[in-house]
């Protein structure tokens, strides 16, 4: 099969031939149909978080796909299911985060396209006890999106707290951070939006942000301060740590914070700050399989839309290349075979 695979951190993906996978007991063998590009990706070719790979690895964790071939034990998938590789890719459950509903935090969790190869291919393997179930009709293409970008700040977006009619700041609108906006507006929160261009903001416009504010502008604190009098809530997609630190400057007393976006570095927080104002600052990393479901459900019913680019595999390295120059609207999403 044609795959792109990571040589050696910081080099180019090469596509080229690969041997297909056999599904072992739980798996299933899945005929890729796309594949979204998340910037998780682009760390993953990088290796800088503190956490890598092994090269070489084939990338990829929004893999949308037919079941073609099933191994041992497997009781919930079938062949010609729809199904979809996540970061989630599998974990153990058995210990005390797998059984308290925290399965995104097992500390023997596999993840798709990082620790087993990812859906950068024609072919990639499930766990059938994780991956997750597209729903009948979807577009393969629009859906990709969904599995991590679209799961991800759909469980976040439940952890600030935010009720309908509060404000929500959604800084960074990339992959993540436009997707973010119309789960938002479909959960009934306000959404003020914050990035560094103005196609961005342009377009978290059109899916729905009643505020946008560019951070590269003056003080996007101040900015944010004065359109919503503090957001009840904010989420942190970007890219660079200065919005991190700014996230605090935004929040209402009493508000969340919650941290998405994984850009290596620091950033300093006024101790004073978040006590006086009794502040929460919270990471969140993917959601669980029913996070999965419900955000999949929010999809099927047209409630969100992801704006997508489709580009061919051979595409790969340029697409790259523009998401390091913050040059994509929406997210890529790379077409590996029809159907
Ligand atoms: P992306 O490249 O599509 O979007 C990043 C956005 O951040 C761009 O719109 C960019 O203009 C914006 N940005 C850059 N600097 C900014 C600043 N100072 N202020 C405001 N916005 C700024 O990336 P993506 O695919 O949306 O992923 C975003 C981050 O989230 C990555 O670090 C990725 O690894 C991480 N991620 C985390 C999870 C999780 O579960 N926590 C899941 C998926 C991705
Ligand atoms: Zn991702
Ligand atoms: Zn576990």
């Amino acid at each position: 099969m044609r795959a792109g695979s990571v040589p050696a951190f910081g080099e180019k993906i090469v596509v080229g031939d690969h041997p297909v996978p056999t599904p072992g007991p739980n798996q299933a063998l899945v005929r890729v149909l796309t594949t979204g590009v998340c910037h998780t990706d682009l760390h993953a070719v990088d290796g800088d978080w503190p956490v890598k790979p092994s090269p070489p690895f084939i990338p990829g964790h929004e893999g949308v796909g037919t079941v073609e071939a099933i191994g041992s034990d497997v009781v919930e998938l079938a062949v010609g299911d729809l199904v979809g590789n996540a970061w989630l890719w599998s974990a153990c459950g058995r210990c005390e985060f797998c059984r308290t509903g925290w399965e995104t935090l097992c500390e023997s969790q596999e993840n798709g396209g990082y620790s087993v190869d990812g859906s950068f291919g024609e072919y990639m393997l499930v766990d059938a006890r994780y991956a997750a179930k597209v729903p009948a009709g979807s577009d393969p293409v629009e859906v990709a999106p969904v599995l991590c970008a679209g799961v991800t700040v759909y469980k976040a977006l439940k952890l600030t707290n935010v009720l309908p009619g509060q404000w929500v700041v959604i800084s960074g609108i990339g992959g993540l951070g436009h997707i973010a906006v119309q789960y938002a507006v479909a959960m009934g929160m306000r959404v003020a939006a914050v990035d560094i261009a103005e196609d961005k903001l342009a377009l978290a416009k059109k899916h729905g942000a009643e505020v946008v504010v560019n951070a590269k502008d003056g003080d996007p604190v101040a900015a944010v301060q004065e359109a919503t009098g503090g957001s009840h809530g904010v989420l942190v997609t970007a890219v660079h740590p200065a919005a991190f630190g700014q996230a605090i400057g935004m929040t209402r007393r009493g508000g969340t914070i919650v941290f998405n976006g994984l850009p290596p570095g620091d950033f300093p927080a006024p101790i004073f700050d978040i006590v006086l104002k009794g502040l929460t600052i919270r990471g969140s990393i993917v959601g669980t399989r029913q996070d999965m479901i419900e955000a999949l459900e929010f999809y099927a019913r047209g409630q969100i839309k992801p704006t997508v680019q489709e580009r061919s595999l051979d595409e790969v390295n340029e697409v790259l290349d523009e998401m390091r120059a913050g040059k994509i609207d929406g997210r890529v999403v790379l077409r590996l075979s029809e159907g």
